[in-house]
């Protein structure tokens, strides 16, 4: 994502009315805020050929901002910026990122500000989720993990590979594994789409054992943008996927150039250096 020129439409100083706050009078009354709204767009063929269709209407969004600040009521202008931005991100799909701030001038804390603001930056990631099942209806429980990213409306699931089997990894005593892998948009934390991963995985009977056991559901977060995550809870890129085919080969299949950000190789790269290797050993 980090290659891309940021196109951006800014909205400033839009004044508008809400409830929000932790005062009850605050909530009763209501009171002034201003938004300032930068839209990350591409907007090279909305100039190319003056047409508002390939572009944001920022009167559409400055419209619903403003509604969206007067028909809810949030205690924190911290939630409101939160649930606001996806709520744009989600009803404007060509809106890549997007930076909200929300100040409340007349915020009563009893002294003399000029204003109180939060700022956040949200947007859309590009996440690759390797899929893995070797124990009972397999077919099943792959579709019941493609199925619940589609269900979600903060995942869109982009691709998805061919299904390969392939033979168990690691513990080889153990039946063959179906694996793929799912290219997806996501509004979730690297962090956020783990759990979600793994909340997905109990949902399809998923037991921890052994490690590398056998299982019914299998969601590895293989790259997370060119994002480097080292914690012990979770590493991205995935940290053994140079030396699993039944990562890279699905993966090739949806994303041949990708390159990983710490090896400085390609996918495509990646899996013939594998492949080599491995024929090298035979
Ligand atoms: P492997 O990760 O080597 O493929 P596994 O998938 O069999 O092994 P699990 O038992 O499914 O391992 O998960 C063990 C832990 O791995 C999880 O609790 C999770 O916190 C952690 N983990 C670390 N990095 C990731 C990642 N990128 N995707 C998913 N889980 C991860
Ligand atoms: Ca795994
Ligand atoms: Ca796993």
């Amino acid at each position: 994502m980090n290659e891309k020129t940021w196109d951006k439409i800014h909205i400033r100083n839009l004044e508008v009315f809400g409830r929000h706050g932790v005062f009850p009078e605050e909530n009763r009354l209501g009171q002034k805020f201003e938004v300032d709204a930068d839209l990350y767009v591409p907007i090279r063929e909305a100039g190319l050929n003056d047409d508002l269709t390939k572009s944001i209407h920022y009167g559409e969004v400055s419209h619903f901002i403003a509604s969206f600040m007067t028909e809810h009521t949030f205690r924190l202008i911290e939630a409101a910026a939160e649930q606001m931005a996806e709520a744009l991100l989600l009803r404007f799909p060509a809106m890549e990122k997007i930076r909200l701030e929300i100040r409340k001038p007349w915020a009563p804390i009893g002294l003399p500000l000029e204003s109180v603001s939060v700022e956040i930056e949200r947007g859309w990631h590009q996440a690759f989720v390797a899929v893995g099942s070797n124990l009972g209806e397999r077919e099943n429980y792959i579709q019941m993990g493609i199925e619940a990213l589609k269900a979600r409306k903060d995942c869109k699931v982009e691709q998805v590979s061919e299904i390969i089997t392939t033979s168990p990894y690691g513990v080889t005593d153990q039946p063959d594994f179906l694996n793929g892998m799912i290219k997806m948009r996501t509004l979730l934390t690297p962090w956020e789409l783990l759990k979600v991963l793994q909340e997905t995985e109990q949902q399809a009977g998923r037991e921890r054992s052994t490690h590398w056991g056998p299982r019914t559901l299998d969601l590895d977060i293989i790259f997370y943008d060119d994002q480097v995550i080292d914690a012990r809870e979770l590493q991205i890129p995935h940290p053994d996927m140079r030396n699993r085919e039944f990562v890279l080969k699905p993966l090739a299949e949806l994303a041949p150039y990708l390159r990983h950000p710490l090896f400085q190789k390609t996918v495509g790269q990646m899996l013939k250096e594998l492949e080599n290797a491995d024929t090298a050993e035979k």
